[in-house]
């Protein structure tokens, strides 16, 4: 699939147009950005994992039935996906309180919280990404309310197939961001659909038996060895891409 011209540029991602208009390639690059583009660094490697570990997510969740952007890997930092309208909301999903959580409420790192919390955010750097309700959602226009009702929905599904997943190979799923795109079928229906990434870089991940950060809090706080982190994720899922081209094999059960 050749990779046609540089349609957005992102923190961590660039979408290039193809000669096909309903299909994108996805680009992970290595670069590592927190607290708004404050911190700024390339991380050896990232790219090439979040572009496996993503994949690896996407194609599990479409086998439950959850519908996503993702079509296939092209390479080891490309992934051609489905041409979606982004809509402006990051939907975060909250098990264990961790992050901004904490100091919103003044809950204690590692809490688990009674049941999973959504939350929605804007889309908006300039503004910080704030902390947004259904109402706004609905008064700006950003989503329908059945939208939002398809992403709950689907968020759920989510973390449910996730928690289970990551609780297999010795990881909790603490919260992460799932971002969420409206696909125009020839048919003239629209979908919302999971599009953009799951990777280290948009979950919290911790390791059942120590707690340690596996994720990009060890970017955002300097607790080195992030390559190793997002390397161990991918290698606890089957997935290191050192174990071949294309070869995904199934998760290590953790005893
Ligand atoms: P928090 O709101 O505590 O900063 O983040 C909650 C969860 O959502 C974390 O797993 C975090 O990685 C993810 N998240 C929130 N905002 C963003 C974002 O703008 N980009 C990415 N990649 N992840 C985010």
């Amino acid at each position: 699939m050749n990779k046609g011209n540089k349609l957005y540029e992102g923190k961590a991602k660039i979408i290039y147009e193809t000669k096909d208009k309903d299909l994108v390639i996805q680009h992970f690059k290595d670069d590592a950005t927190a607290f708004n583009n404050l911190k700024k660094a390339k991380v050896e490697g990232k790219g090439v994992l979040n572009n496996r570990i993503s994949e690896f997510l996407m194609l599990r969740l479409a086998e439950i039935g959850v519908p996503t952007h993702f079509v296939r890997r092209l390479n080891m930092r490309e992934q051609l996906v489905r041409e979606v309208e982004i809509i402006p909301v990051e939907v975060v999903i909250r098990n264990i309180a961790a992050g901004q959580f904490t100091q919103r409420f003044q809950v204690e790192e590692g809490t688990s919280l009674p049941r999973s919390i959504i939350e929605f955010y804007y889309k908006a750097d300039e503004l910080n990404d704030p902390m947004v309700s259904e109402e706004h959602i609905t008064a700006f226009g950003w989503a329908t309310p059945q939208d939002i009702d398809d992403m709950m929905a689907l968020a759920l599904r989510v973390n449910d197939y996730m928690t289970g997943l990551f609780t297999g190979i010795g990881l909790k799923l603490v919260d992460f961001k799932l971002e969420f795109g409206r696909l125009y079928e020839e048919s003239g229906e629209v979908r919302v659909v999971l599009a953009d990434e799951i990777s280290p870089d948009s979950c919290r991940l911790w390791d059942i038996e120590t707690n340690d950060k596996m994720d990009k809090d060890r970017f955002r706080h300097d607790l080195g060895s992030v390559e190793e982190a997002y390397q161990e994720v991918a290698r606890r899922l089957g997935i290191l891409p050192e174990s071949g081209d294309g070869d995904i094999q199934a998760p290590e059960a953790v005893q």
